[in-house]
Parts: structure tokens; sequence; C-alpha cells
């Protein structure tokens, strides 16, 4: 990218100041749209204890003119309206503002030709300070605005939504559940799906026999060594089945 704005040599850890709270940033034009999912759940009560905090920034406010335009034809033809470069750099400007002085940060355009988010790029979101989140819509963006500001383009999956707000909750979920704190118990993050390359295995509560389905034996005689076997075998056996493409990766990461 030609503009790097905040990117550091040690991309794994948090600033110097020690602490886990990860603040979000986003440019929008539909701040509204996040109110339930930032309100409700974990991400709401990460934000309750000051985990995760959020502030938005309404591109439109940042419009040049009295119609409060914010998007504009494509040079060259071609369907729909691009929001304009100007207007989001301001924008942009305006939110790395209320960014502190000295914090990790980095700014990510929520676009269908970005990196596929996983598991792993979201823990290494998980140890920023703060991240900006660009919000798209219509036909897209001016591609200058791109090139000036934002660091990475993250996608959510080869579909195309009609604006970024929804992946930007969505990255803003799976990275919230990984900041220490926020899920309860971290050991169940550690035995997750994808963890180990692996789905996770099969569950189960009560009741032990529901419409005539056993919970497997094993589970119930409290011989740790064999659940965990049984479990290895089950992540195994439904990876194969139903995602062996992950498979294939965790081997030629191995043979790396
Ligand atoms: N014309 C663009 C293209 O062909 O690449 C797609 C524009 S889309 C209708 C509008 C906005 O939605 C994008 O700028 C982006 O911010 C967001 N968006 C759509 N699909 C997305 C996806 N799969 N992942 C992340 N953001 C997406």
């Amino acid at each position: 990218m030609a503009h790097l704005p905040n990117s550091e040599s040690a991309p794994f850890s948090k600033s110097s100041n020690n602490d886990s709270r990860l603040g979000f940033h986003i440019l929008t034009l539909f701040p509204e749209s996040f109110d339930s999912v930032l309100s409700a759940s974990l991400v709401g009560k990460a934000r309750e204890k000051g985990l995760v905090d959020f502030q938005f920034t309404q591109i439109r406010d940042f419009s040049k003119d009295k119609h409060r335009t914010v998007d504009d034809t494509p040079y060259g033809g071609g369907e729909g309206m691009l929001m304009k470069a100007d207007v989001l750099h301001d924008a942009w400007k305006e939110a790395r503002r209320k960014i502190p002085e000295g914090a990790r940060s980095t700014t990510i355009f929520l676009s269908p030709q970005g990196t596929p988010l996983t598991q792993s790029l979201a823990k290494e979101l998980a140890t920023y300070d703060d991240l900006v989140l660009v919000c798209g819509h219509y036909e897209g963006v001016d591609e200058r605005f791109i090139e000036m500001c934002v660091d990475r383009e993250i996608s959510i999956g080869d579909y195309v939504l009609t604006g970024g707000e929804l992946p930007a909750m969505v990255l803003i979920d799976v990275v919230t559940r990984l900041i220490p704190g926020v899920v309860g118990n971290e050991k169940s993050l550690s035995e997750e799906t994808f963890e180990k390359g692996l789905l996770k295995y099969p569950q189960y509560t009560r009741p032990r026999n529901y419409e005539g389905r056993e919970v497997p034996e094993v589970l119930l005689g409290g011989d740790h060594g064999a659940i965990a076997r049984w479990r290895e075998e089950k992540m195994r056996e439904r990876t194969e089945k139903k995602r062996p493409d992950l498979l294939g990766k965790t081997a030629r990461l191995k043979n790396q």
C-alpha cells in the first residue's frame, strides 16, 4: 500500500501501556445499524466492562455541499455511484484524531476484494489498540482513498453485500471475543473450531437420552484420557467429512 499510517515493526504486541482495551473507530453512512449488535451479548458486556469502545464517524458530515452528497458517477462510465475520495479522506482524518498518541492502530477497508477474515487474522487484529473500520457503500469507493489511507482490505466471504456495515459487525464480534476478559473461560477459546486447524468435536448436554438418541458412552465414564482421545478422533473425522480443505492446509503448514 502506498501509505501505511501506523504500521509497526512488532505486529503481535500491543503498545507499551499494556492496556487490553481495544478501540473501534467506524466510518459509516449508517451508524444506527450497529446499535443492537454492539449492545447485546458478549460485545455489549465487553463494552460495559470498558474492554472495547466504539466511536462513530458519520461520513456524510464531511460532504462538501448543501445536499450532503457523498458519492458521484465513475469516470469511464459504468453502473452505480462511488463514494468520493475527499469526503472519505476528511472523515478518516477526523476518526484518526480520536486515536490516542502512541497507540498501535491500523485502517481496514471492508471489501469483497480483501484478504479473507480468518480466526488467525482476527487474533492478529486483537493485538492492536485501535482499529479504524471503513464501511463502503454503493458501487464502492474512489481507489485513491484506498491508496492514501487504507492499510489493509478485509473480506468476510466471496459474496457481495450492499455495504460494509455487516462485515464490520462480523469483524468486531470475532475480534472482541479474543480480547482477554471478554469470554469468561478463556480455555474454551483454545479448544474451538479452527484452533488446531480442525473442527471442534461433537458436544452433548442433558438429557442423557433424547428421543432415543444416547450420549456417547465414553463421555459418561469420567475417564479423561479416553475422553480426550475420543474428542481428538472426532475432530479429525468431522474435519475430513465437512472441511477436508482444512486438513490440506494443516499438512501444508507442517511441511513448511
Ligand atoms: N462494486 C464492488 C466490487 O465489485 O468489488 C462491490 C461494492 S459493494 C456493493 C459495497 C460495499 O460493501 C463495499 O465497498 C464494501 O465496503 C462492502 N462489502 C460488500 N461485500 C463485502 C464482503 N464480502 N466483505 C467485506 N465488505 C463487503
